[in-house]
């Protein structure tokens, strides 16, 4: 049996998946990253306009079965594939990557939101988001008392009292432990993605006693196959097209 594949992706796992694919799967970006043109399969860019508009092209290109590797934090991208797929009548496979689990010697505090964020930060000085860009947007509330470092995929000119760092994962460990350093950074936030590659800022931080706020998880939608491992996804995904 074969099948017609629409992947979801955007993230580490999902590229690596893309790499394997046949010229009839298509892997799907948002567009908000680098768009690869080395893929043995088709890629376009760029929302679908929600569930319904993503069940239209499901229709349209004849996809048999939707591959969500998106980010454990793109809900709303995770929600719409979960919803189409049931307006299609197709399966839904995810790939639902766990998240970290604090250990022995970290300091993890979890906040819902900005808000609980900011007031998480309040008795620290050199803060370093690794979260995206949500912070660019604070910029100008940044508190007298806190030098921000803000770690996000494309670098932007300093402001008071704010440094912004293009940088795009894998992170080495020797990398991060400099970063601290450099920085003095008193306090890391994150988002808990759960990725290897990004794992590393969390071992210095447990290292040097660092504390770790983390934005907390969002809610994603049940779907048909969910997988914990891509091997695992792939190998269920050979069972299914043999
Ligand atoms: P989101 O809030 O869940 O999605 C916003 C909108 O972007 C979706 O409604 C959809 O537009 C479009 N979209 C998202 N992923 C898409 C994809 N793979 N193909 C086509 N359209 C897509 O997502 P987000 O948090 O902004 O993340 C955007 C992308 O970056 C995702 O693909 C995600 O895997 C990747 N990413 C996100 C994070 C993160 O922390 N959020 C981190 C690393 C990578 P329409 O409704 O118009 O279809």
């Amino acid at each position: 049996m074969s099948s017609r594949i629409l992947l979801l992706g955007g993230t580490t796992e999902a590229l690596r998946l893309a790499r394997r694919m046949n010229p009839d799967a298509i892997y799907s970006l948002a567009g908000l990253g680098r768009v690869p043109d080395d893929l043995p399969c088709q890629v376009r860019v760029g929302g679908f306009g929600g569930a319904e508009g993503l069940a239209g092209y499901i229709r349209e290109q004849g996809i048999e079965l939707l591959l969500d590797l998106t980010h454990p934090y793109a809900a709303q991208i995770s929600a719409n594939a979960a919803r189409a797929a049931e307006l299609s009548g197709i399966a839904c496979w995810a790939l639902r990557r766990p998240g970290w689990q604090a250990g022995e010697g970290d300091d993890w505090r979890e906040v819902d939101d900005w808000a609980g964020l900011v007031k998480a930060l309040n008795d620290f000085q050199r803060p370093l988001f690794t979260l995206g860009r949500e912070p660019l947007e604070h910029l100008h509330e940044i508190p007298l008392h806190q030098h921000w470092t803000v770690r996000c995929l494309t670098a932007q000119q300093a402001v008071p009292r704010a440094e912004i760092i293009g940088a795009r994962g894998p992170f080495a460990l020797d990398e991060e432990r400099a970063l601290f350093a450099r920085l003095g950074t008193d306090v890391l936030i994150s988002k808990n993605g759960g990725s290897a590659s990004t794992e590393p800022k969390l071992q210095v931080a447990r290292e040097l006693g660092v504390p770790v706020v983390l934005l907390r998880r969002p809610e994603l939608p049940a779907v048909e196959r969910e997988f914990a491992q891509l091997e695992d996804l792939w190998g269920a995904l050979q069972r299914r097209l043999v």
